[in-house]
């Protein structure tokens, strides 16, 4: 299907571990998968993001080892974020010889790029992870979002734009003094900003990929009548090409994954609008 990239094959499902489930996005596809090819050695770490303790709107990437830290980066950042800095590590750690990589689209697109160029990052990078986007924004999203709850970023310690369950999920907020607050997301200012599109960066503006389209393996959420109304989320999970097929198939085999084969319907019901804006700047 030309709007979102070549597909291999299309599942629905979770992470067979539950706790990697209740700790996730949605079904913990991305970071179920990173703990199994960890434990099983067939990577020895993964790039991927963490909240931004510095700058709390933020996410930052990191060069994952363990399993807790995998289980720290789960969840969806809300805000422009990268995968610079944890590349630059991995490529500079010498025990690293198999790498994951985890990204929005444009951060894949650039990762590929960049792999042109980088003998040494080509040589490790063996899997690619994109989370599919419809659009991002600035941090002055968040701090406009919590401005407008009587929050000041100034107190705020930590933001998890993902919390407490899948469909309605909430996102809180640890402030310096100790305490917490939660807001249900689709009665929250944060849900009202990011709907309006206000603070998107132009690339967004302009972004025609949304199913991170030179990955190995794209996951999206199962915003679909039939998986709503529950603690336990639902993935999608698209693969681009054979490396990415194998590699499911094969977390499938190994429990870590429990997948059902679905088609490409379920990602054009569950994501129409985002796919219907992209399709506007892929035609332009
Ligand atoms: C800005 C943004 C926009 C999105 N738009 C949509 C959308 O329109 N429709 C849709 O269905 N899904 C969208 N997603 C993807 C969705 O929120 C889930 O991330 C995805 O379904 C994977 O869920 P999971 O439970 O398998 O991930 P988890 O197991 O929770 O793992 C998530 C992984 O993504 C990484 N990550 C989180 N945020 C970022 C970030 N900002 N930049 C780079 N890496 C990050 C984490 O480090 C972790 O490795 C978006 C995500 C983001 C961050
Ligand atoms: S909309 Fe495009 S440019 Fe913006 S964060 Fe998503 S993939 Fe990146």
């Amino acid at each position: 299907m030309k709007d979102i990239g070549i597909i291999d094959r299309v599942w629905i499902g979770y992470a067979t571990d539950q706790k990697v489930r209740l700790n996730a996005a949605s079904g913990g596809i991305i970071t179920g998968s990173l703990i199994g090819l960890l434990e099983n050695g067939s990577i020895d770490g993964a790039v991927v993001n963490i909240p931004d303790l510095d700058f709390p709107p933020r996410g930052k990437s990191i060069l994952a080892k363990t399993k807790g830290e995998l289980m720290h980066s789960a969840k969806s950042i809300y805000c422009v974020t990268e995968i610079g800095r944890g590349l630059t590590i991995a490529k500079y750690d010498d025990s690293i010889k198999k790498l994951a990589v985890v990204g929005l689209p444009c951060h894949i697109s650039d990762l590929r790029k960049i792999l042109k160029k980088d003998a040494v990052l080509r040589s490790k990078v063996s899997i690619c992870f994109g989370l599919m986007c419809g659009h991002n924004v600035l941090p002055s999203a968040t701090i406009e979002a919590l401005s407008q709850s009587g929050i000041d970023i100034k107190d705020v310690q930590e933001i998890c734009y993902r919390s407490h369950g899948w469909y309605p999920f909430s996102y809180s907020v640890k402030m310096k003094d100790g305490s917490a607050r939660d807001f249900v997301w689709p009665n929250s200012t944060m849900k009202v900003i990011w709907d309006s599109l206000k603070y998107q960066p132009q690339r967004c503006i302009e972004c025609f990929d949304f199913a991170a389209e030179e990955a190995d393996i794209a996951c999206c959420d199962a915003w679909l009548d039939e998986y709503r109304g529950n603690m336990e989320g639902y993935s999608i999970v698209l693969t681009h090409n054979e490396k990415g097929t194998s590699l499911v198939e094969h977390l499938i085999e190994k429990e870590i994954l429990t997948l059902n084969l679905s088609d490409v319907s379920c990602i054009e019901r569950s994501q129409y609008t985002q796919i219907s804006h992209k399709r506007g700047n892929k035609n332009e």
